[in-house]
């Protein structure tokens, strides 16, 4: 498979190219959940027997510069430059007539699990750093109360203790806002591919691939394309500061408490 054709697996941070959702299996995740854009059958039809036409979608009105820009890319190569042109369309037609109906549109089933890699310049703007160890062990045995002492996420638990508390944030990249959504119970298994930089640095990398593969149903090649995506984002990310917003934490800590830890959060680094 030529790698222009192989599905995208993108984040909500990803620039989106302009014929995204046009391969069958492109993802975009986000946050918790995802976003799959299902193809017609007739669409990827369309789409597969001519890889190179314009994206479905597209009219007529959009046959402009770009496409003899495509005709003029498309000059025949290698042993195709040898055979006059009937031959080829010839060929090309026999083998058509013999092929079976195209198999059913591949869609990659949605990420149910994402890793969430927290910037290098931010790894020590967390709840736990910032709050001290009674505070903490309340707030997460809060958590694994209200989930239940299940994985929120595959509902699995982990063979020496249930599950973990995760702190979930979404990182605004053009206010450099880093905002604390929620806090979440995770078995150990998911909890270690949402770090899966650590991961790797504990030469857990393998186990975690596996797992982001096990929960979502995804091929290795479907894996290895997200988790590409996620560290360029993250290279991005970890290349200035950050500022917290820790109001998602209300729900965790009294009022009191909560503006203590803003304070905290506030102080310029040491
Ligand atoms: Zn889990």
């Amino acid at each position: 498979m030529h790698r222009d054709e192989f599905p995208r697996h993108l984040g909500e941070e990803d620039e989106l190219p302009e014929d995204f959702g046009t391969r069958p299996g492109d993802t975009l995740a986000f946050g918790s959940g995802s976003y799959v854009r299902t193809l017609s059958a007739e669409e990827a039809r369309q789409f597969t027997q001519q890889p190179h036409a314009a994206a479905p979608g597209r009219g007529p009105e959009a046959t402009g510069p770009a496409d003899k820009v495509m005709e003029n890319r498309s000059t025949p190569r290698g042993l195709k430059r040898l055979l006059p042109a009937g031959w080829r369309r010839a060929a090309h037609e026999q083998v058509a007539a013999f092929e079976p109906p195209p198999p059913p549109v591949v869609v990659a089933p949605p990420a149910r699990l994402t890793i969430e890699l927290v910037p290098k310049t931010s790894w020590y703007n967390n709840v736990r750093a910032l709050v001290d160890a009674p505070t903490w062990d309340r707030i997460r045995r809060q958590v694994y109360r209200q989930a239940r002492y299940r994985c929120e996420l595959c509902g699995g638990r982990g063979p020496e203790h249930p599950v973990e508390c995760h702190e979930v944030w979404r990182y605004d990249d053009p206010t450099r806002m880093q905002k604390l959504v929620r806090m979440i119970a995770l078995c150990p298994g998911c909890h270690q591919v949402k770090h899966c930089g650590l991961a790797n640095l504990r030469g857990k990398g393998a186990q975690a691939r596996v797992h982001l593969m096990r929960v979502n149903g995804w091929t290795a090649r479907q894996a290895d394309t997200y988790i590409e995506a996620v560290f360029r984002v993250w290279e991005r990310r970890s290349q200035g500061p950050w500022t917290l917003d820790l109001a998602g934490l209300a729900p965790y800590v009294p009022d009191l408490e909560l503006q203590a830890v803003q304070r905290r959060a506030a102080r310029p680094p040491r």
